[in-house]
């Protein structure tokens, strides 16, 4: 299992009070219900939702085909044309609020219960997010999955880099322990109950 909170988490954890961390999960649970049922990807679920930090929710998506682009069976299924083909959900609710006229990216918080790829790391900071808070549990799954060899992108070295980049940047990332409870999640081609 992957110790991810031993050198990512923030060290202004302390400033999360209590009725904030069960809106946080709630945003958490959310996120879990909403990649469930809107998520293309056929391996991995996931969604993120942004919300200005006085607590205004600006909008959510998941990781899905571009508008516009038919996601057929091969797009979907083949690697790497999945890869390809696939939009992250950071990078998509960052286009989606902009696109909705929302410019306020330094004063929101983005939750997303896996995140994040560099490139996804480097569209969080062109936009200037000042917050992603996500859920421990599938940064741990992703380490307990095995590599088969079947073309399945490597993760971790990705996310590492992203996390390099969070730093450098002074973005506060952290991940929430704990279980979210009620919901399900495909990661990595497995259903998991977090
Ligand atoms: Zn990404």
């Amino acid at each position: 299992m992957f110790k991810y909170l031993e050198y990512c988490a923030s060290d202004k954890m302390g400033d999360i009070i209590k009725e904030d961390l069960d809106r946080h999960f709630a945003y958490l649970k959310e996120c879990y219900q909403y990649a469930k049922e809107y998520s293309h990807d056929k391996s991995t679920w996931n969604s993120a939702k942004l919300i200005r930090n006085d607590g205004i929710p600006i909008a959510i998506e998941a990781n899905r085909v571009m508008e516009g682009i038919e996601p057929t069976e091969e797009i979907l299924t083949k690697r790497p044309d999945k890869y390809f083909y696939t939009g992250h959900a950071e990078e998509r609710v960052l286009w989606k609020a902009l696109d909705m006229g929302f410019t306020d990216f330094k004063n929101s918080t983005m939750f997303c219960p896996w995140y994040a790829c560099h490139t996804c790391a480097r569209t969080i900071l062109g936009f200037g997010v000042g917050r992603i808070i996500g859920h421990q549990s599938p940064m741990d799954w992703d380490g307990e999955i095995a590599r088969k060899g079947d073309g399945r992108m490597e993760w971790l070295p990705s996310i590492e880099a992203a996390w390099n980049m969070f730093r450098k940047r002074g973005v506060d990332f952290r991940y929430l322990i704990g279980k979210i409870g009620g919901v399900e999640n495909l990661h990595a081609g497995r259903i998991f109950y977090p």
